[in-house]
């Protein structure tokens, strides 16, 4: 199975952006149990898998993962991701953007960034030329043979730009710097509209044509009250209960 027979699999499947490192720039970026040499010794090359615009979801919709309760999304990507590693001899590993191992979480923002998958931008998460902020990096494949390492994006879309995305921000949560994930989670909890949509992230300039529909940006937006969920917005409210103007109405 060569690198682009599975890149084609993939991409079937609605994952339509990759980008590739080799395990020498993999492993410094990645917590030590997650290191090759360490969670799949003998591999030598990394995917990093991805899914921009709305390809995924629609994949997504017609899988029989669509009509389950519980983290519909993830078992898909999770099934889809182990079925193109059974492809791969000898099999290939695999991690996903929701696995913890010692605790820790794969730094997907980074390694979808050194791979090249989209730059930096004010909102806080990965901008593409093409598909602007509607991306998302979901998975790995850890290779059992080389690849040619992608290079970082030179794309610097933020710089410049008007940011109609911090005067639209709900919160008033993004700026020059970037973007407060507390902040952001604080007006999530506080704020209907920040539960089924992101006013910030639809007025970004770059790609808006490749919006997530409605459900979609809701799927993603949504807060799903586990215990620690739970134990970390009471600790964000307690922490800025009046919001300091930013979340609070
Ligand atoms: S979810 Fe709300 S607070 Fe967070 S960036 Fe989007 S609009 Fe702003
Ligand atoms: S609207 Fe402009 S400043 Fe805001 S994220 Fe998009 S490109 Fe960056």
């Amino acid at each position: 199975m060569s690198l682009e027979q599975i890149r084609a699999g993939l991409e079937t499947a609605g994952f339509n952006l990759s980008g590739t490192l080799s395990p020498e720039q993999f492993d410094p970026l990645v917590p030590e149990v997650w290191q090759s040499k360490h969670h799949v010794p003998g591999c030598r090359g990394i995917l990093v898998v991805g899914s921009g615009g709305r390809a995924l979801w629609s994949a997504f919709a017609r899988s029989p993962e669509a009509g389950l309760r519980e983290d519909p999304l993830d078992r898909y990507t999770a099934r889809v991701v182990g079925e193109v590693a059974d492809t791969i001899l000898p099999r290939a590993g695999i991690g996903l953007y929701w696995e913890k191992r010692d605790k820790q979480y794969l730094p997907m923002m980074k390694l979808g960034e050194r791979a090249g998958l989209g730059t930096p931008g004010r909102l806080g998460i990965l901008l593409h030329p093409e598909f602007g902020p509607w991306l998302a990096v979901r998975a790995l494949l850890y290779l059992p043979f080389p690849v040619d390492p992608g290079e970082p994006q030179s794309f610097d879309p933020c710089n410049g730009c008007p940011a109609p995305c911090a005067a639209a921000c709900l919160g008033q949560v993004v700026h020059e710097a970037g973007l407060e994930p507390s902040d952001c989670f604080r007006t999530r909890v506080l704020k209907r509209g920040c539960r089924v949509g992101c006013a910030a992230r639809s007025a970004c300039v770059v790609g808006p044509e490749h919006a997530y529909t409605p459900t979609q940006l809701a799927h993603h937006q949504r807060i799903r009250w586990r215990r620690p969920v739970l134990g970390y917005a009471l600790r964000t409210l307690l922490a800025d209960p009046l919001g300091r103007g930013r979340g609070a109405s």
